[in-house]
Formats: C-alpha cells, structure tokens, sequence
C-alpha cells in the first residue's frame, strides 16, 4: 500500500475527484454570474464615447486592471507579444536571439494564402521570420471593441499570437514537428486557451487544414491544457516539447514523456486530468468574463472623472 496516497487512508473522505467536480460547479457557477453581470452592463453606444484618439489613454486604464486582477496578460506577457496596441507590427520585446532586431510582420488585405494550401489559413511565416498577416490591422479600438463584446481577440489578432508562437519555436530552435507545432499555436493559451469553442472543434479544424490525425491533435490538445491547468505557462511547454525526441510519435512522446510521470508522481486518475483540464477552461474563461466586466467598471470611472 502506497502511504502517501490520501485517498488509502481515508477512503469515507470525499476524493479527489470530488473537491475537483465542486471546484468545477463552483467555477460555472462563477462564470454564469459574471457574464450576467456584463450582459446587463454592456452597450455598443459606449463605442460612441471612445474614440481612436481616446483608445490609447482607455485601453492603458484597462489593461493595467486586467494585469493586476486576471491572469489573462501573463503568457503573453512573458513571450513580449503585444496585443491590444495600434502598432502591433512592431512585436520588439519577443526574447528571440535569432530574431534580435524583433520578427517583422504585414497585414495585408490582399494577402495570397493559395500557395499555403490551407482551407482556413490567415497567414504564415517565411524563412527567416517574417510574418505576413491576412487582412488590415485592426485598430486599437476595434481590437478592443471586438475583445469587450465578445470576450476574445480579434481573430486578426488571434492569428498573430498563433504565428508569433510559431516564431517563438523556430527561435528556440524547437524543431518539434508540424503536429506539436500546430496543436500549441491553436492551444496557445495567451487570452483564449483556444481560439475555438472546444478541445473538439479545435481538433477538428487543425485536422482538416493539415491532414493530421484526429485521434493525435486530440490527445495533444488535452495534454497542453492539463500542463496549463497545473500553472505552466505556454513558455514553459513549449521549452518542454524543445526536449522531446523527434523520432517518436508525437502524441505518443507527450504522453509519455511530459504528462505520465507527474499524473504518476501525483497519483492523478484519468478522470481527475480531465476534471483538471475543464477547470482550466472554465478558468479562462472566468478571466476573460472579467477582463469584460473590468472594461465596463473602468469606462464608467472614465466617464465620471
Ligand atoms: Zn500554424
């Protein structure tokens, strides 16, 4: 009999399982509240209030709130990239080496993405760093009236944090392959855990534009989003997946190498991961929610000021 496993000693005790389940319900308990709360709080006619010359000072007030009481800024925080800015072309606090003079990086309407030959591509990095972007760079405004009224980025946005994580792994000469590479620049974990509405529909769509296996993007997903539910940063993992050997399957060498031994060390079931990974995304979640009601709270002190 294992000694240090609680659960042996007090078998009548709730287990682990179940303080993660009431964790869990409390969470959407949570998250129902505060979306109530900006549902009843948010107009669109507030946008007739900021204006582009207004964004900045607005946006500056808002952040420095969002930073001090979520958790939403701290991986992209740590990697430099910036978001919500009116000059994101210029991403010059990324800790590349290689890319010392900062990625360069055009958004571009009229951007070609045919010869990519991805059914939903909006952009790619071309040897050497330099990121081309689909679409005009939305404004700081818009970036953030997209963010409030929806709680996510923008989804031109959305597509620089994914290649910049890209830019982030050939830096680091993380010469992971394609399929660790695509799973953690959807699952990136900056703002949105997931740019799409779940583990599912975002296997889905990385399958489809890759040709990957399902069953494979799946499994790695799960298992980036149980690292994050454990308080690894997006760095972090991505500094893990650096270690791994490419000869193995790539699924197969997440599993074994980066997720069993913790779940081993810490006793964690199968049914506890995944308790732990549907709490992350209700975390996230919760994040952005406030981040929504933190914009509502700072436009109204703004307005009384
Ligand atoms: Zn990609």
């Amino acid at each position: 009999m294992n000694e240090t496993n609680p659960r042996e000693f007090w078998p009548e005790q709730p287990t682990r399982l179940e303080q993660l389940q009431k964790r869990s319900l409390e969470l959407q308990q949570e998250l129902g509240m505060l979306r109530k709360e900006f549902v009843d709080g948010f107009s669109e006619a507030t946008f007739d209030y900021i204006s582009e010359e207004s964004a900045k000072e607005f946006v500056d007030k808002w952040l420095e709130r969002v930073r001090k009481e979520t958790g939403l800024l701290a991986n992209a925080d740590e990697l430099g990239i910036r978001i919500f800015g009116d000059d994101l072309e210029r991403q010059d606090k990324l800790p590349f080496q290689k890319y010392s003079k900062g990625v360069t990086i055009s958004f571009d309407p009229d951007l070609d993405l045919t010869h990519t030959g991805k059914p939903t591509g909006q952009g790619y990095a071309e040897p050497g760093g330099k990121i081309k972007l689909k679409g005009p760079q939305p404004s700081q405004r818009e970036q953030l009236r997209y963010f409030a009224a929806n709680g996510k980025l923008h989804p031109t946005i959305a597509n620089l944090v994914h290649e910049l994580i890209h830019a982030f792994h050939h830096n680091k000469n993380l010469e992971i392959d394609s399929e660790l590479g695509e799973s953690q620049a959807y699952a990136n974990g900056v703002v949105e855990a997931l740019p799409f509405d779940s583990v599912e529909s975002a296997t889905e769509h990385i399958s489809k534009d890759y040709d990957f296996s399902k069953d494979r993007i799946k499994s790695i997903i799960e298992n980036i989003l149980f690292l994050y539910s454990r308080g690894e940063s997006t760095k972090a993992v991505a500094e893990k997946f650096r270690t791994l050997n490419p000869i193995f399957q790539s699924d197969w060498a997440v599993e074994e190498f980066c997720v069993k031994p913790i779940m081993k060390t810490e006793a964690i079931s199968e049914e506890e991961k995944d308790e732990m990974t549907k709490g992350y995304l209700l975390k996230n979640q919760i994040d952005r929610a406030k981040a929504q009601n933190l914009f509502l709270e700072v436009f109204g002190d703004w307005m009384n000021q």
